[in-house]
């Protein structure tokens, strides 16, 4: 048998009714704007979070990227953001090469930091010595916070100070839809006040190409400059924008099962010897829980479960629409069993 994997919400294959969807799908040269599968996607995704316009991009890292070269100039502009965001560590510091950016590193819980923080950080406006502070960035859901929700009051809190110190907004939406499913939310409640704001298809969506960057007119015209230069504006992209459709249609409303199971999963855990972890902090699909030896479970474990070791501690375990209840239990017999010897 396979052994389960838990290693990422991207490790999802198409389903047969995605495979489908993508065989049928109207496509054009999309550069000139004549796919109407991907238009349709951007019309769909601006909507939902509340943005007058929107973008196709190959990836959701290129969304960040992309995004925060809208919001900042070159040499001496500071973005603001947690210490375990996305674009701090796994964005090969693309902030420093394509955006020439400071970046100063917030110490939130479980990802999410407050505007109290926040404004702690902001740099004296007209101080030569200082950097430039011009853009926060939140995730929503937390990564390497351990899939936590930013709750709507904090983001407005965030959002009001960003506003009283002239900083940019951005949202990192690679998990957005597990929020609005996790708290009955909308989508654009949660977006709707960012400057830029997107959403990754190729985490628990379960599509295999694909995440889309909303914002004003002005800015998806901007985007659309950067997304040529680096080389991410597609030919016949309905073909994988078609599968995003079938997500946004389909995988939405299953998340809920995801989150159950991932609940599953950290109350087992926290049971068993050696593992700490507080099951209340598991609010959707990422269960983070520390052993002595991470790398060394992993490793043990590697024909039966898949998952990341963070560091020497740190595991992380993702629970995504290719793995059911009984995949839950299986894992959980074999952690039972690696961590009792
Ligand atoms: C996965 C992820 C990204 C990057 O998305 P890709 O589509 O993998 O490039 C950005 N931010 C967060 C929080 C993520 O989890």
């Amino acid at each position: 048998m396979p052994p389960i994997n838990l290693y990422s919400d991207t490790q999802t294959r198409p389903t047969q009714g995605m495979r489908a969807a993508i065989a049928a799908a109207e496509v054009g040269d999309e550069q000139r704007g004549l796919d109407p599968t991907t238009r349709a996607l951007e019309d769909r995704v601006a909507e939902l979070l509340g943005h007058e316009a929107a973008v196709f991009l190959p990836s959701g890292t290129m969304c960040n990227e992309i995004a925060l070269r809208l919001h900042m100039r070159p040499g001496g502009d500071e973005l603001l953001v947690d210490r375990t965001a996305h674009p701090v560590n796994f964005e090969a510091g693309g902030p420093a090469q394509l955006s020439g950016a400071m970046v100063r590193t917030l110490d939130g819980e479980g990802g999410v930091f407050t505007a109290a923080q926040l404004e702690a950080a902001v740099r004296e406006p007209g101080n030569r010595y200082a950097p430039r502070s011009r853009l926060v960035s939140v995730e929503q859901t937390t990564n390497i916070g351990g899939g936590r929700v930013w709750p709507r009051e904090t983001i407005r809190e965030v959002l009001d100070a960003a506003h009283r110190h002239q900083l940019r907004a951005h949202l990192d939406g690679a998990r957005l839809m597990n929020a609005v499913v996790a708290t009955g939310i909308p989508a654009s409640e949660f977006a709707g006040g960012f400057d830029t704001a997107w959403v990754d298809f190729t985490k628990g969506l379960g599509a295999p190409v694909g995440a889309v960057l909303a914002a004003s007119r002005e800015l998806i015209d901007e985007a659309w400059r950067w997304k040529q230069m680096l080389g991410g504006a597609f030919r016949q992209s309905g073909i994988v924008a078609a599968g995003c459709l079938y997500a946004l249609d389909h995988h939405v409303e299953r998340l809920a099962e995801d989150h159950a199971n991932a609940r599953k999963l950290a109350e087992e855990l926290a049971t068993m010897p050696g593992v700490r972890l507080d099951p209340a902090t598991v609010q959707t699909n990422i269960v983070i829980f520390e052993v002595d030896d991470a790398p060394g479970l992993v490793a043990r474990l590697a024909d039966l479960v898949e998952l990341q070791a963070i560091d020497a501690h740190r595991l992380r375990a993702v629970t995504h629409l290719d793995v059911d209840r009984a995949g839950v239990e299986q894992a959980l017999a074999a952690f039972s069993e690696a961590l009792s010897v």
